[in-house]
C-alpha cells in the first residue's frame, strides 16, 4: 500500500514512535528514525526494520528542541530519500507541576519539542509535498489535546497548539493531495507513561501494577490502555486513500476518555 513513499517519523526510537514507524514499514514505506536512546539499540532497531519488511531504513538524531537540528534533519531526509511524503511528528516529553510550581526552562522544552518541532518540520516538508501534490501529516497529539488534567500546563498548551496547527496546514493544503491530521491517544504505556506510573506508586505506596491500574481507570472507561500497535494502524489508515477525504481534524484512540 505504501511502497515507494518515504515517511519520516519523529520520536521513533521508541513507543508509539517505533509502532508507527513499523506499521508503515510493514505496508513498504522506507522510514527515517529520529529519537534518542542507546546508539546500539537504535542500530539494531533500524536493521531490523530493513529486514523484517524490506524497506530502506536511516535514522536521523536531531534534537527536535532545535529549530537547526531540525532543519539538519530534513536535509538529510531530502538528500536520502529524495523528499518527505508522509510526515509523522511524535517526538514529545512531559513534565508535571502545579502551574506556580512550573520551571520555565520545563515550560520552554515541552513547547519547543511538542509543539515548535510540528511547525518547523511541518514548514520544511509541504514545499515538496506540493510539489507531488499527495503527502499525509500526522500529528501525535494527545488526549490532553482536547481536555486538560492538573499538573500538565505546558503539555496540555503544547497539545491544543498541535491540535490548532493541524487545522490551519490542512486549511492551507486542502485543495491539494496533502492530508494533515492529528491522532489522540489516551494512556498508553510507554516510558512517558511508565515514569508517571511510577510516580503514583510512590506516591500511594502501591505497587507498580496497581498505579498502573489507577492510573488508566482514572481516565479511560474501558479501564484498559492503548497499544502502541493501535496508534501504529491508525496512522497508516491515515496514509490510505479511504482517508484522502479525512483533513484538518483528530482521531480519538482513548478507551472513551474525552467521550466523558
Ligand atoms: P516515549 O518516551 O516512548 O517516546 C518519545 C520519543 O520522543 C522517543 O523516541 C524520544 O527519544 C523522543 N524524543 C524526546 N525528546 C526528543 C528530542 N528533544 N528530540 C528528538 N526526539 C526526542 O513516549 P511515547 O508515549 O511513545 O510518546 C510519543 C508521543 O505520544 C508524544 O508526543 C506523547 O506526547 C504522545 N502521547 C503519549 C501518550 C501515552 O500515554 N504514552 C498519550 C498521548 C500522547
Amino acid at each position: 500500500m505504501l511502497t515507494g513513499k518515504r515517511a519520516l517519523v519523529t520520536g521513533s526510537t521508541s513507543g508509539i514512535g517505533l509502532a508507527m514507524a513499523r506499521a508503515l514499514a510493514g505496508a513498504g514505506a522506507d522510514v527515517m528514525l529520529n529519537g534518542f536512546g542507546d546508539a546500539d539499540a537504535i542500530e539494531a532497531t533500524r536493521s531490523a526494520l530493513e529486514t523484517d519488511y524490506g524497506v530502506t531504513a536511516h535514522y536521523n538524531g536531531a534534537d527536535l528542541s532545535k529549530p537547526d537540528q531540525i532543519e539538519a534533519m530534513m536535509q538529510d531526509a531530502d538528500a536520502k530519500f529524495g523528499g518527505v511524503d508522509i510526515l509523522i511528528n511524535n517526538a514529545g516529553i512531559q513534565y508535571t507541576a502545579n502551574v506556580e510550581d512550573f520551571p520555565p526552562e520545563k515550560w520552554d522544552a515541552v513547547i519547543a519539542i511538542n509543539l515548535s518541532s510540528v511547525f518547523h518540520t511541518t514548514r520544511l516538508a509541504v514545499p515538496y509535498m506540493r510539489k507531488q501534490n499527495w503527502g499525509r501529516i500526522i500529528n501525535t497529539a494527545s488526549a490532553h489535546g482536547l481536555v486538560a488534567s492538573v499538573q500538565k500546563a505546558a503539555y496540555v498548551a503544547a497539545k491544543h497548539g498541535v491540535i490548532g496547527l493541524t487545522k490551519v496546514t490542512a486549511l492551507e493544503t486542502a485543495e491539494t493531495g496533502i492530508t494533515a491530521n492529528a491522532i489522540c491517544p489516551g494512556w498508553v504505556r510507554t516510558e512517558l507513561v511508565e515514569r508517571q506510573i511510577e510516580a503514583r506508586a510512590k506516591e500511594g505506596g502501591i505497587s507498580i501494577e496497581e498505579a498502573a491500574t489507577n492510573l488508566v481507570s482514572d481516565k479511560h472507561p474501558s479501564k484498559q490502555f492503548v497499544t502502541p500497535e493501535q496508534i501504529g494502524q491508525t496512522a497508516l489508515f491515515l496514509c490510505s486513500d479511504a482517508a484522502s477525504q479525512m483533513t484538518g481534524t483528530h482521531m480519538s484512540v482513548d478507551g472513551g476518555w474525552t467521550a466523558q
